[in-house]
């Protein structure tokens, strides 16, 4: 069964008196453990297609279905609190809370979802050794370097055992080889944990090493799917 359905998905803003077409009857489905990444040109949909499958921006039709549970379909506090268990995000810019340490901030959204604090510590610390970042537990973002800081990220992602990662331009801030690290340990974790990942990039090169599937997004609809099984996931 897929992990995540995205079915005739439409996304429309409103730019002056104009309609932007954002998303159309934008289809995809993903199974357990399967790399996809979206690419395409900048203003392409690709974050957008990324915040409405993870719950943050709501479709204007079609339906987000994650883990057979339809995400618009939920009254918003359900959503917010099946996000958190089922679904994790890496953004470009890492998004760490800049007072929390390196464990409290993969710690956070485990204690938000009332795992106690312990056991929450553990899980985190254990994460973080997986991440090589055993030896900066106690530091705070702006101890660490871009690479780090994702390598955080990437372990926050996945504290709760989402089924689903959606990975915003996560290496758009980073150099190559922290780029190589952070998209080796993506694609390393989600395959032992078992998760999907939905990854938006504008660099071809780590899409066409990485992904199972490549999704190519021009004006709100997918223009050309390569599939890649030769691959290994
Ligand atoms: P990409 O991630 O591929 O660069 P985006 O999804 O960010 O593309 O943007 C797609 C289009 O939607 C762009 O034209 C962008 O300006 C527009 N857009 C995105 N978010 C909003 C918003 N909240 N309000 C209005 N327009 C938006
Ligand atoms: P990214 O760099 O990840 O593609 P963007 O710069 O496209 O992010 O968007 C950052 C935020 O601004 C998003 O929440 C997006 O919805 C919003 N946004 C993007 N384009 C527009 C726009 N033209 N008008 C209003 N909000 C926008």
């Amino acid at each position: 069964t897929p992990v995540l359905q995205i079915e005739g998905v439409d996304k429309q803003y409103r730019r002056g008196d104009e309609q932007v077409n954002v998303l159309v009857d934008f289809d995809l489905t993903l199974a357990a453990g399967e790399f996809v990444t979206v690419t395409g040109p900048s203003g392409a949909g690709k974050s957008t297609l990324l915040h409405v499958a993870g719950g943050l921006d709501p479709p204007d039709t079609g339906s987000v279905v994650v883990s057979g549970r339809d995400l618009w379909a939920m009254r918003s506090s359900s959503r917010a609190a099946f996000r958190r268990r089922n679904l994790g995000f890496v953004f470009q810019f890492f998004n760490l809370v800049p007072m929390l340490t390196a464990v409290e901030n993969v710690s956070l959204p485990l204690v938000l979802d009332g795992v106690p604090a312990r056991s929450a510590d553990t899980r985190a610390e254990e994460l973080l050794y997986r991440v090589g970042l055993g030896d900066r537990l106690r530091h705070r973002p702006a101890e660490l370097s871009g690479g780090q800081m994702q390598r955080v990220a990437v372990a926050r992602a996945l504290a709760a055992r989402p089924s689903v990662i959606l990975a915003d331009e996560p290496t758009g801030n980073l150099d190559s080889r922290s780029s190589t690290e952070v998209l080796d340990l993506l694609r390393a974790l989600s395959h032992e944990d078992g998760a999907a990942v939905v990854m938006a990039t504008h660099d071809e090169a780590a899409a066409a090493r990485y992904a199972v599937r490549r999704l190519r997004l021009v004006d709100g609809s997918v223009r050309a799917v390569d599939e890649a099984p030769n691959l290994e996931r």
